[in-house]
């Protein structure tokens, strides 16, 4: 069994990402074999529980109020809408509801506890329940479990040297200083990135470094390709070829070889040779549904025939950990501290997140 190895170089992650392909398929297929089984794709759906308006100025995102993009915002959305969205996505073949709201940190409150009741409602549908709600505080990660969470997203997006590139309003710590909060609980830790933002190879190696550092690795890491929305600084690059993603998806599944690798954003313009190869390389998990948050992918019974070309079959809830309990509100061992963390905000200049600003400004 190939060991887990928590000490990773970068110049080792790039001598495999840069390996001959045929010979980095083989590995990566081999390990993947090791711990998984290969006809088996985990299918998440992903909720905006909250779109738009977010005061963050990611440089990929369509919901950066900031940016002048054509999205619909919502205000967090009901835990009846989200009752109803669950099961749709349930009866289609998901096994986890991951929700994501636009914003910077959970603050304590009415919309948190409304958060945390979806969390209740979903995960007495037997579904895995993930959130993806920005920075939370220890306390704040532990109501999430309380309420039964399973996995927490927070994607550290690229390496720490080009994250800076990407993102003024705050710091790569700060990302894994959460990641930190939510492994005090029993929640399960999903994070990834974006490839095709303009960084070298040489982040995504970095990228891969901080994850597989980690000690225990992220249980899911995301692999994203970047979707340009007009609007968004980023909205001129040029799409990645099908090729850096089945590389990265290899390097992902060699170096962190029990942790579950999403296919993420940028399905809809791969092939589906090109995803039954990520397949081969090792991911073993998509997000269903024609929407990613915002941005779009491909409609699930499209995934569903894909499936059944490939002899995939969707993997059962609660496979990898058992369900969490779930304590009711008012059972709850931990109260809101309403506490006001200083996150950080570095607030250096990014001069094309400060263009697409000023672009929307002058329209
Ligand atoms: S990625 Fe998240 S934190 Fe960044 S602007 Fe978009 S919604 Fe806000």
């Amino acid at each position: 069994m190939t060991e887990i190895r928590h000490n990773w170089t970068k110049e080792e992650i790039l001598a495999i990402y840069n390996t001959p392909m045929m010979e980095l398929l083989y590995q990566a297929a081999s390990v993947h074999r090791e711990h998984h089984d290969p006809n088996t794709v985990q299918v998440s759906t992903l909720l905006s529980i909250k779109t738009g308006g977010c005061p963050e100025d990611c440089g990929y995102c369509p919901q950066a109020a900031r940016y002048h993009t054509d999205i619909e915002g919502n205000d967090l959305m009901s835990v009846r809408q989200v009752k109803a969205q669950a099961l749709r996505a349930k009866s289609s073949g998901s096994s986890r509801v991951c929700m994501g709201a636009a914003w910077r940190n959970v603050k304590d409150g009415p919309e948190f506890d409304n958060v945390l009741e979806m969390v209740r409602t979903i995960n007495k549908l037997d579904m895995e329940v993930c959130c993806t709600l920005g920075m939370v505080t220890e306390n704040q990660a532990q109501r999430l479990a309380e309420a039964g969470l399973y996995a927490y997203n927070h994607n550290l997006d690229t390496s720490e040297d080009y994250y800076k590139d990407v993102i003024s309003t705050r710091a790569f710590e700060d990302r894994l200083d959460t990641i930190s909060n939510v492994r005090k609980t029993n929640v399960t830790v999903c994070s990834g990135g974006i490839i095709g933002m303009g960084e070298a190879v040489e982040d995504r190696a970095g990228m891969l470094v901080a994850l597989a550092t980690l000690d225990p690795q992220p249980e899911s890491v995301p692999i994203n390709a970047l979707v340009a929305v007009p609007g968004t600084p980023m909205e001129d690059i040029e799409p990645i070829s099908i090729w850096e993603m089945i590389r990265m998806v290899a390097t992902t599944r060699i170096v962190m070889p029990q942790t579950q690798v999403r296919l993420s954003a940028g399905r809809t313009e791969m092939s589906r040779e090109g995803q039954a190869m990520c397949f081969f390389a090792g991911a073993n998990s998509i997000f269903a549904g024609d929407k990613l948050l915002t941005t779009p992918n491909p409609d699930v019974t499209e995934d569903m025939k894909m499936f059944e070309h490939l002899g995939l079959n969707p993997q059962k809830p609660f496979v990898k950990k058992a369900q969490p309990d779930t304590v009711e509100a008012a059972d709850s061992q931990y109260e809101a501290l309403g506490e006001k963390p200083k996150w950080t905000r570095p607030e250096h200049t990014i001069e094309r997140n400060e263009a697409a600003k000023l672009a929307g400004k002058n329209s």
